[in-house]
């Protein structure tokens, strides 16, 4: 397969061409939630990205085997755990069920496997101990420590040189202070209150770090082609799984690093521990459709902060409307046989546009802007279409939302046939004369979002953006 796709690698701080390990098929690896609280939509702007860039691929005509972590173990599931006096199981099982719901809302295709950190307890020993083997390793305590300064490539993914480097004096916490350059902790010694496992290293539990590096070798094999994250991932975690993983292999883990910019709100990061943070559950319930989310969260290049406003959440929910609506006035439309070749040539050219952009490091304002224009041109002359322009055009806009995923797949909460069955029952009470009932089917139907529209050709219906 040959595809002129460029991407900006982290590891080298450039653009490249992407160049799959096998050809048409790929793995990718994103880390995944903390299941600790629902994720909230700075969340979101890395996943929904990610989800473009699979999506993306998957157009391109890749096979993509695409992993994703769950975090179910470290300081914050444990901490809840403790305060709301549940188990820990009890804890993550809430908002793993909470996340995929979300995910869904957001159209973002499932993962091949989302595999958990305490089921894995036994492959990241392995690692430790491969690690171990290469004299990478120290106890400290009750603890197991990787050595920063026996691992000569540390640092490069984050561009961190050898002088900043504290070996020796180890921190066990999840997430420290990421100027705090020190070595990092793979198996942490038992402490009161907390679950544990008890292994050749004590009784214990892993560190944060060592799960992305076993379960994505586990999965995906000891080298892989994509990995991807927020920024804020790049150190000292992705750093860290570098040097799990090629400090046990001696090979390169991943070939390329892609990290997503964070979702802003006032000019810092939105963050649980900022508390300037909207779940997706949050402004579902202001009223906002979870696409128009998802649209404004993937219209912005990913290596921009966005900054997130409700008038940019309004701008995105107006872009999703145009498509939608176009979507609408093609598929009402009863035109006669034919193909217009300038039609045809006109969809050709376009969608040579939208994947020049995409290819140019995922220029989504670029590809969107594109096909914004396409739907113009098209509007411009619809009602001289043809059956088939019609159909190449419906064909068309299928394909762009193979990438970004925007339109509807089910309406309200009810499938076709049950809103079609509706559409009957109102048409037989209009035959009756029974026009309450007519009209409280009507009412019904308004109330999910769905629209009816009576027209000389039958009764059409739609969901109200
Ligand atoms: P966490 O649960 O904090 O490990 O975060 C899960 C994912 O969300 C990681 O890939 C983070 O980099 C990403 N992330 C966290 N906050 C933001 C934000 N405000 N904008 C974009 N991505 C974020
Ligand atoms: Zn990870």
């Amino acid at each position: 397969m040959s595809t002129k796709l460029n991407v900006y690698n982290t590891l080298i701080n450039k653009v490249e061409e992407f160049k799959a390990m096998e050809e048409g098929t790929i793995g990718l690896y994103t880390c995944g939630p903390t299941v600790y609280d629902f994720a909230h939509i700075g969340n979101f702007r890395s996943y929904v990205f990610e989800d473009l860039v699979k999506r993306y691929l998957m157009y391109l005509g890749y096979n993509v085997r695409h992993i994703m972590n769950i975090t179910d173990i470290d300081d914050k599931t444990i901490r809840k755990s403790n305060q709301l006096g549940i188990t820990l199981n009890e804890v993550t099982n809430r908002y793993i069920q909470a996340f995929y719901e979300d995910i869904d809302r957001l159209n973002i295709v499932k993962a091949d496997i989302y595999p958990r950190a305490t089921e894995h307890i036994g492959e990241m020993i392995e690692l430790i101990d491969r690690l171990d083997a290469n004299g990478l390793v120290y106890t400290k305590g009750n603890s197991v420590y990787f050595s920063i300064d026996k691992f000569s490539d540390y640092g490069k993914l984050a561009n961190i040189s050898r002088e900043n480097l504290q070996s020796g004096g180890g921190t066990d916490s999840d997430e420290y202070e990421k100027d705090n350059v020190q070595d990092f902790v793979l198996w942490k010694g038992k402490k009161e209150d907390e679950p544990s496992w008890d292994t050749k290293y004590g009784d214990g539990r892993p560190g944060w770090h060592l799960e992305c590096s076993a379960m994505s070798m586990k999965y995906l094999g000891e080298q892989f082609d994509i990995h991807m994250g927020g920024v804020d991932n790049i150190f000292p975690h992705h750093e860290n799984e570098i040097a799990q993983a090629e400090g046990a292999t001696g090979k390169k883990f991943v070939n390329y690093w892609i990290h997503c910019q964070h979702l802003i709100v006032d000019n810092q990061k939105m963050s649980k521990s900022l508390g300037n943070f909207y779940t997706l559950r949050d402004l579902m319930e202001r009223g906002y459709d979870p696409l128009a989310i998802r649209y404004l969260l993937l219209s912005a290049h990913y290596r921009k902060l966005l900054n997130f406003t409700f008038e940019g959440l309004d701008m995105a929910k107006q872009s999703l409307k145009r498509i939608g609506d176009f979507v609408f006035s093609l598929e009402g439309l009863n035109p006669e046989e034919g193909v217009t070749p300038e039609l045809t040539e006109l969809i050709r050219t376009n969608e040579a546009k939208f994947r020049s952009q995409m290819d140019d490091d995922f220029n989504i304002s670029g590809s969107l802007g594109a096909f914004f224009d396409f739907i113009h041109e098209v509007n411009v002359r619809i009602k001289d279409l043809k059956k088939s322009d019609v159909e190449n055009v419906l064909a068309y806009v299928k394909r762009i939302d193979s990438v970004i995923g925007v339109l509807k797949k089910e309406e309200a909460g009810l499938p076709d046939e049950e809103i079609l069955k509706k559409i009957e029952e109102r048409q037989d009470a209009r035959k009756r004369k029974d026009f309450a009932a007519a009209d409280a089917i009507r009412d019904q139907l308004k109330a999910k979002g769905i629209v009816l529209i009576d027209t000389p050709e039958g009764v059409r219906w739609k969901i109200e953006q």
